[in-house]
């Protein structure tokens, strides 16, 4: 059997001191993954124990002082760790900082780096490109991603980080729902987070249909990670599915499109649990399209992409984009140069066909919207700027991207630690 259909059917949680009772039948429910996930340090040894050594709880310790995010880890996900090898192993890398592995910032670097609140007419909606609008109903979601771009807003704050508060209110859903309304253009809205898996099943039918039923709504998407970090809920949490399915039904019945996006960024996070939660969404006619988000050491080479891909199409997840990762800060181990993104992008074209192929594209700094990693204007690989331009979204304005540091020569490092030759690279950049 090739290797991307090798799905993991075995009780893998039970190497899990904490889990080692735990029948599959438990295992499978969303109620034994949300009474059981883990949010700090101590909740993390007493379900390890010994797997891990003292150094390993240390070293995370440390790290979460400098993090954005806070830690949130289903069973699921802690399952899948090779605990023999965490300081390698991707799973970690995305959910549980390590002191020893942080890098520091490159200089550049920003909260809310695709100025989402910039462009919000009213809290919680981003409105940047002419028929799509970014609706986040509230801003929690069932686990805690190192990598988030919203980390200036999701989850608890950090010492690093004091939080955007957006709680679930329905006053202020009806002020974005007017706003919307009044905007003829609009045709496409993208409900997340935050991740609509943390929506109630009412309120999340109450937003779809409330939506659908505007005339100029074509298009929704719910965006959530679920699907990746806890499966159990689609298979369990019937409420929840049958909601959802009632909101696709009823864009059906109205010639409208409602989807699911959803990001998974490794083979190892797709399982025989994945498959069965795909195959009940597939049975029910409800599309899911996967936004990867490229990460140093967690998916940045030719093989591991490409399989994911593969991996992603078999159970039916559309693979869509690979993004590069935001310049956002505390992360910086996780970022890489935009080279990365190009290289891979050579490989994985022509892997399998062409409408299963994702677009490799990077997220414009300063609200650019997307752009496709191989069409920068200028690219000096030297001091790792890149330059694109958005005619569609902000003409006559460039955006820049900056490569980390670390992936820079001893002369290029020591350029961005004066200020004065900063500005020197920029402006060339920008003048061409
Ligand atoms: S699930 Fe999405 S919104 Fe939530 S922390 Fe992860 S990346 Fe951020």
């Amino acid at each position: 059997m090739p290797d991307h259909r090798a799905l993991r059917r075995d009780e893998f949680w039970r190497g899990i001191p904490a889990y080692e009772k735990v029948s599959e039948e438990e295992f499978r429910t969303h109620t034994f993954q949300n009474r059981h996930t883990v949010t700090n340090p101590r909740q993390l040894q007493e379900t390890l124990g010994a797997l891990a050594p003292e150094s390993f709880y240390e070293d995370l310790q440390a790290a979460l002082a400098n993090a954005p995010m806070a830690v949130r880890i289903s069973p699921y996900l802690l399952s899948l760790i090779d605990w023999s090898d965490p300081l390698h192993d991707p799973i970690r890398t995305q959910f549980l900082p390590l002191r020893s592995q942080q890098h520091h910032d490159h200089p550049m670097l920003q909260f809310d780096s695709l100025h989402e609140q910039e462009d919000a007419p009213v809290p919680g909606l981003t409105h940047r490109y002419r028929d799509k609008a970014l609706f986040l109903p509230q801003l929690s979601c069932p686990v805690y991603c190192r990598f988030c771009t919203r980390s200036y807003a999701v989850g608890n704050d950090t010492p690093e980080v004091e939080k955007l508060t957006l709680t679930a209110n329905l006053a202020r859903w009806e002020q974005a729902f007017a706003y919307i309304e009044n905007q003829p253009d609009l045709e496409d809205i993208v409900i997340s987070g935050g991740d609509s898996y943390n929506l109630k099943p009412d309120h999340l039918q109450l937003i779809g249909e409330r939506l659908l039923r505007l005339p100029n709504i074509r298009r929704l998407r719910y965006a959530t990670k679920g699907l990746c970090v806890l499966p159990q809920k689609i298979l369990s949490d019937h409420a929840w599915t049958d909601a959802l399915t009632r909101v696709v039904e009823l864009g059906r019945a109205l010639h409208k499109d409602v989807v699911v996006h959803t990001h998974f960024n490794h083979p190892n996070e797709i399982t025989g649990i994945t498959h069965d939660a795909m195959n009940v969404l597939t049975e029910r006619g409800i599309h899911v399209r996967c936004q990867t988000v490229l990460q140093r050491t967690v998916n940045d080479d030719p093989a591991t992409i490409t399989q994911l891909v593969r991996r992603l199409s078999y159970v039916n997840a559309h693979p869509y984009y690979v993004y590069m990762h935001d310049m956002v800060p505390g992360v910086e181990d996780l970022r890489t140069p935009l080279s990365t993104a190009q290289h891979l992008e050579k490989h994985v074209r022509g892997a399998t066909a062409g409408f299963n192929t994702p677009s490799f594209v990077l997220d414009a700094p300063g609200g650019g919207g997307k752009r496709d990693v191989h069409s920068p204007e200028r690219y000096d690989r030297a001091t790792g700027i890149s330059v694109f331009t958005s005619p569609s979204v902000k003409p006559g304005k460039q955006f820049l991207y900056f490569d980390p540091i670390a992936s820079l020569d001893d002369d290029a490092r020591e350029r961005w630690a004066i200020t004065a030759e900063r500005r020197a690279m920029i402006d060339a950049a920008l003048n061409g």
